[in-house]
């Protein structure tokens, strides 16, 4: 509810998170509205939500102030009075005090919940949630800040959905994420895996980054959707190979950090076209320190051949974006960090810059190995800047992970 995301000024975080976290329910969400702040239009979205599903969920407008709606709203809505619960008020106010200040008297509203409904406390914030029981329909109303929200949600009400909704029955869901591998294909290869009938179905997600599997099992227990979902990943995995690297949602940065932690191996990064972005992908993984040595953002000619030791002549002869460039600067940073692997990335990311022969697009990503061969890939990836630029490091810590596990 609210102006903020009618105008998208604020994205619908709290949507997704919930879509998240009731799936283990087996609920899925129908539709979603958004209504700013009228009083009019809240009721109407209100009554229409309710009328065409089990569990309606709101989040926001349970502030303080006149312009906050949302109390008002759910108990027009559903022909309730307001009614004052003296009880919510400590709460408050000691939320207050913990701050050193007094409640202001505005927030005394915040103790008011339609007639019939039954209060969420928020240990993080002032506003208290509700939950009203309306014919079939359990409308679960939330403050609009995310964790707020999130706290709420995590401690009282998926309790509460679980023993509506459960009814013997468990979902497990799992991610398996792959990179490297178009989604058309990926949906070739998986043929009948996707077939929506199936338990467990699988979704498909694609990004920059690659295509992930969303797989929901549904059974008696969780160790029996557990391994159903084990199964399925195996099948996938014969039919995907070395595509696939992680089956617990993580990202490349997670996998290859963890990869690199285990086998006790440092590396250094020289990067040109994605200005940071793999060395920022790398140290965004507590503990990196314990492998990542450095990285360096070496963008002209003269900084590749000062910081990096890549040859004038190699330069003059094939260009900052060629394989003996990307070669010499992932050799170069893994000899002067004294690192296991040197790991390099030079292309043309655009939209201005390329050429016939070296199209916006054209990446070399190369990996020195301490006393091993040093491999170079050429990739062509489409789209603007910036994909061109996600698409880069994410290859480059792709062949990493590959190098790191054998294939
Ligand atoms: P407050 O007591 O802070 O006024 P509230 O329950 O009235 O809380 P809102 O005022 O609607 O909630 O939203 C508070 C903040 O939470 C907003 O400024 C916005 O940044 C964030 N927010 C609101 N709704 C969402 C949403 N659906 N997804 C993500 N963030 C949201
Ligand atoms: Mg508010």
């Amino acid at each position: 509810m609210g102006n903020e995301l009618l105008t998208g000024d604020t994205l619908d975080t709290n949507g997704r998170f919930l879509t998240r976290a009731v799936e283990s329910l087996g609920l899925a969400p129908r539709f979603k509205h958004v209504a700013g702040d009228r009083e009019e239009d809240v009721i109407l979205v209100l009554r229409d939500a309710a009328s065409r599903a089990d569990v309606v969920f709101v989040t926001g407008g349970l502030g303080p102030t006149e312009d906050d709606l949302t109390r008002k709203s759910v108990a027009r809505a559903f022909d309730r009075r307001l009614i004052f619960h003296p009880e919510l008020l400590p709460p408050i106010r000691d939320y207050f005090a913990r701050a050193g200040q007094e409640m202001p008297p505005d927030n005394e509203r915040q103790a008011l919940l339609p007639s019939g409904a039954k209060p969420i406390p928020n240990p993080l914030g002032t506003a208290p949630g509700f939950i009203l029981e309306d014919g079939r329909t359990s409308v679960i109303v939330l403050p609009g800040v995310p964790r707020e929200m999130r706290g709420m949600y995590e401690a009282s009400v998926h309790s509460y959905l679980a023993s509506r909704f459960r009814g013997g029955e468990t979902w497990e869901v799992r991610t398996v994420r792959t990179t490297g591998v178009p989604e058309s294909k990926v949906n070739e290869l998986l043929g009948n895996l996707l077939d929506l009938s199936r338990n467990p179905q699988v979704g498909l997600t694609a990004s920059d980054l690659g295509v992930d599997l969303r797989i929901r099992a549904r059974a008696g227990s969780r160790d029996a959707a557990s391994g159903m979902i084990d199964a399925l990943v195996e099948d996938a995995r014969a039919r995907l190979g070395p595509a696939v690297y992680s089956e617990a949602g993580e990202g490349l940065e997670q996998v290859a950090g963890r990869l690199l932690a285990e086998r006790r191996k440092t590396l250094a990064i020289a990067e040109s076209c994605t200005g940071g972005l793999v060395g920022a992908r790398v140290t965004s993984v507590p503990g990196s320190s314990a492998y990542f040595e450095r990285g360096i953002v070496s963008y002209s000619n003269e900084s590749k051949e000062a910081l990096l030791g890549v040859p004038r002549s190699i330069l003059a002869a094939h260009g900052a974006v060629s394989p003996e460039t990307a070669r010499a600067m992932a050799e170069g940073i893994g000899r002067s960090a004294g690192t296991d692997f040197g790991l390099s990335v030079t292309g043309i990311a655009g939209p201005t810059g390329g050429t016939a022969g070296k199209p916006v697009g054209l990446v070399y990503i190369a990996l020195a190995v301490r006393d091993g061969e040093t491999r170079v890939e050429e990739h062509r990836f489409p789209g603007d800047r910036e994909m061109v630029r996600a698409r880069s490091a994410q290859a480059a810590l792709d062949l990493l992970r590959r190098h790191l596990t054998g294939c």
